[in-house]
């Protein structure tokens, strides 16, 4: 017997999450000259990290030796202040990647099943098989959630709804009132996760009013993220919010100390540094046009998206995705997805989407 075999069946036929390729990877492989390298593959902050977060990260190096809080009192009555939450709404996360595992876990057993749409987040399939629950994949419309099919869907022993919104891949945004005619449909013992881990991209007229909703809904999870707009993606911090007893149920799978004191020390100076933030999307908003723009005169067509990123469409993208690689420039195939024909492109600074720009014009001239 091997011992693989030790593992139940749905643990070993995952297929392990294919994360953006590191730069240092890349360098090492080609030879190339770190420095030169242009990564847009993992959504991450081009500025880099608010200064306040990282002064904030330099005096708690000072305790370092010290466990974490592992009640995260400071970040947590920072989340409860600027979201107008109680504390005992929110559990904290290393990253919000941790949270969606945790509540697949927290909920999920055999013979339970989860829904989720067809290009959405690929955590969502991963983390309802890790806990031997049934996914039910629901086809997308026009790279989009279709909310009434998932409506649909839901099974006597559907127990979680995942929703993401914006969606990565995709970039794709569902409607408000399609989102409140779901949640008004939805069985009330069906819980729903709102992964909002773009939302603050979203120009301030089409965000959703998630804490709204989740007065309103109980069943709802909202989960947020300061990997993205905030800069922190190597840090792992995120934070889900919702009703007390789910909140509560959530904590108890929580490791003890999951989110680390450097991390929730920067995410508190983060929280509060609303010019950084306002910066993060100004760059966003300037490179998304920089590269849409390209798309259009390149005659390459995309998804129009919400996030901090664009899919476009090629032909055969893993002999694109060679072709950039070599250049230096690494995206991220969507192979994954069963997005053969597509890539997806993080927003950069003006010179790195400048220089994604120029290899996508040298590849298509070959
Ligand atoms: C990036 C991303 C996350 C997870 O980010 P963390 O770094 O784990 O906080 C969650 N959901 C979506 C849709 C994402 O794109």
């Amino acid at each position: 017997m091997s011992l693989a075999e030790l593992a139940p069946q749905y643990i070993r036929a995952i297929a392990p999450y294919q994360p953006g390729k590191p730069i240092s990877e890349l360098a090492r492989e080609m030879g190339l000259d770190p420095a030169k390298i242009v990564k847009l593959a993992s959504n991450e902050n081009p500025l880099g990290i608010s200064p306040k977060a990282r002064a904030a990260m330099e005096r708690e190096l000072a305790d370092i030796s010290r466990y974490p809080d592992g009640n995260g009192f400071e970040l947590k009555a920072k989340i409860a202040q600027k979201f107008g939450v109680e504390q005992k709404q929110i559990v904290l996360g290393n990253g919000s990647n941790d949270l969606l595992e945790m509540i697949a876990h927290a909920f999920l057993v055999p013979g339970d099943s989860s829904v989720y749409s067809q290009y959405a987040f690929a955590v969502y399939p991963l983390a309802v098989q890790a806990t031997g629950a049934r996914g039910i994949q629901v086809r997308a419309i026009d790279y989009g959630h279709d909310l009434s099919a998932m409506r649909a869907a839901i099974e006597p022993s559907t127990k979680i709804v995942w929703i993401a919104n914006p969606n990565n891949p995709t970039g794709t945004l569902a409607r408000p009132g399609d989102l409140v005619e779901f949640f008004e449909q939805c069985p009330k013992n069906v819980l729903i996760v709102l992964d909002e881990a773009y939302t603050e991209y979203l120009a301030p007229e089409r965000r959703p009013d998630s804490l709204g909703w989740l007065k309103k809904y109980p069943n709802i999870i909202i989960t947020r993220t300061l990997s993205k707009a905030y800069g922190l993606a190597g840090l792992r911090v995120g934070f889900a919010l919702a009703s007390p007893e789910v909140a509560d149920i959530v904590n108890r799978i929580r490791q003890p100390f999951n989110v680390n004191s450097l991390a929730q020390a920067a995410a508190c100076a983060a929280l509060d540094d609303e010019e950084f933030l306002r910066e993060s999307v100004r760059i966003n908003n300037e490179g998304m046009k920089q590269i849409t723009a390209a798309f259009v005169r390149m005659g390459v067509p995309f998804i129009p998206g919400y996030g901090n990123f664009v899919t476009f469409h090629c032909g055969d993208a893993q002999m694109l995705n060679r072709f950039m690689l070599e250049r230096g420039v690494i995206v991220r195939p969507l192979g994954g997805y069963n997005m053969p024909n597509s890539l997806r492109v993080s927003i950069g600074l003006p010179e790195e989407n400048a220089r994604f720009i120029e290899v996508l014009e040298e590849a298509m001239k070959v």
